[in-house]
């Protein structure tokens, strides 16, 4: 799909389909198929499509598929990825002429259909290393392009469709502590109230495992969950000042590089990344060798959902990803740690672990989501422990373990003013509503 270029290290750049003859003499645009990377700046499947545009003298176009359906996303999810959408849209059309197109449906369709309509003479697009996202390229690659472009771009009412991902979503609505978009990212990252590099690189190294300090971390995973900002960029920034904090930086580029592009080849290579099979022999022998282990608590599924257990401390985790959207990052690991513990074994506690994940996190479906569940679960990227039960060799955590890090009781009360808050938020809203329609 996208041929080598000389600005961009050729390591970058992967064919994943040869052009046809019969493409190769179309004059059509560059089209850019956007996916994982939702921004303009720092975007190189974006620079590469410029690039090849120049040098073939034709326009480029961004395209966008919005799926119906895609890994359980609901209104929190969407609603923040099309609020970032509505302002990449804008800043390509009006600051960099570059047309944008939103289609909805499959993309093994629409995006084909587009190369064909509009006689592309390139397909481009960015890295996802997710089951369902290569499929498609797969399938994409399948359906050569054949006629010339005739049309322009369309009007997208974002109003309208932002109202409708929130209705059919609304079982897990929006956040309202983050703001969607590259702006907004770049703030956090950089900005002088209160960004991360610029303000609390500090508490990196001292507050990052205290879930009582959530601004201790960067706060940054929804923006480099839906692309808004590039990991490049925040670890080139992170270099820049290192000689500032040294240990942070060396803490957060571990964590924001090595962590994370673990995750991603673990998913790109692994075709199991989210099932037991995925898992080291010696782990899936461990955890086989106690699946039949006596529980204390054997919780279902909708029990877990509902923080219905008898661990005060998991039931607040739980709730800190219900009602805020991001649980943090320590506790992110004593729960799932818990979930093994509790159901009855470790294929069905994988299961629940990534369907919840997936649900209520606003950076949830993501190769760190799968791979940090299968850290817990299955032991992955992680080292064989001392013998217990249940858990076999894999890594363990406790209440008492935590009790010693941190203070659970202020954790636990924290969860909850993050309830009442929500609550009223909610009431505030309602009589608002109720307001407008009386008037
Ligand atoms: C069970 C479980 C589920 C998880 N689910 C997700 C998820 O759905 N999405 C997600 O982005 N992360 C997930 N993580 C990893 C990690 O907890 C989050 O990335 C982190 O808490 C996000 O907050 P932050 O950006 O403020 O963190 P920071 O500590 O400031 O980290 C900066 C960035 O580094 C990367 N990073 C940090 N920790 C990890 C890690 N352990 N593995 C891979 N990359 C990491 C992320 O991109 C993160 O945004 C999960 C971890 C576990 C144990």
């Amino acid at each position: 799909m996208a041929a080598n270029s000389a600005a961009l290290q050729p390591g970058r750049v992967r064919i994943l389909k040869e052009a046809s003859k019969s493409a190769g003499q179309n004059v059509g645009p560059v089209v850019y198929w956007m996916f994982r990377d939702q921004r303009v700046r720092d975007n190189w499947a974006l620079i590469h499509a410029v690039e090849q545009a120049h040098k073939a003298n034709v326009p480029v176009a961004v395209a966008f598929n919005l799926f119906d359906q895609f890994l359980g996303a609901k209104a929190r999810q969407l609603g923040f990825m099309l609020r970032g959408l509505r302002q990449l849209h804008r800043d390509l059309e009006e600051t960099h002429q570059i047309p944008f197109f939103l289609f909805r449906g499959n993309a093994e369709d629409t995006i084909p259909n587009f190369v064909s309509e509009c006689g592309a003479s390139l397909l481009v697009t960015d890295f996802s290393p997710l089951r369902e996202v290569r499929k498609c390229k797969e399938e994409i690659c399948k359906r050569p392009p054949v006629t010339k472009w005739v049309g322009t771009s369309r009007l997208i009412d974002w109003d309208s469709l932002i109202d409708e991902v929130l209705r059919k979503g609304a079982e897990v609505p929006e956040i309202d502590w983050c703001e969607p978009g590259e702006k907004a990212a770049m703030e956090v990252l950089m900005g002088s109230k209160n960004g991360f590099l610029t303000t609390r690189l500090k508490g990196y190294s001292l507050d990052r495992n205290n879930p009582l300090k959530p601004r201790g971390l960067s706060g940054l995973s929804p923006y480099l969950h839906f692309g808004q900002i590039s990991a490049q960029r925040c670890a080139l920034e992170a270099r820049s000042i290192r000689k500032l904090c040294p240990e942070a930086v060396d803490a957060f580029v571990e964590e924001l590089i090595v962590r994370r592009e673990l995750a991603d080849n673990f998913c790109f290579y692994q075709p199991h990344y989210d099932s037991l099979q995925g898992a080291w022999e010696w782990a899936r022998k461990t955890l086989m060798d106690h699946a039949f282990d006596k529980r204390e608590h054997i919780y279902t599924k909708e029990q877990l959902e509902k923080a219905q257990t008898a661990d005060p401390l998991w039931n607040a985790s739980q709730l800190e990803m219900v009602y805020y959207g991001k649980m943090h990052g320590f506790m992110r690991m004593y729960w799932a740690k818990k979930i093994l513990e509790w159901t009855r074994g470790p294929e069905e506690a994988l299961e629940i672990s990534i369907y919840l994940n997936n649900k209520y996190e606003i950076d949830g479906r993501d190769p760190n989501g799968y791979v940090g569940c299968m850290w817990s679960v299955c032991g992955v990227h992680d080292q064989g422990w001392k013998e217990r039960p249940i858990f076999g060799k894999i890594r363990y955590m406790n209440y008492a373990g935590c009790k010693r890090k941190f203070d659970v009781d202020g954790y636990i009360a924290y969860v909850k003013r993050l309830g009442e808050t929500k609550k009223r938020k909610a009431e505030s809203l309602l009589g608002r509503k109720a307001k407008e329609l009386c008037t």
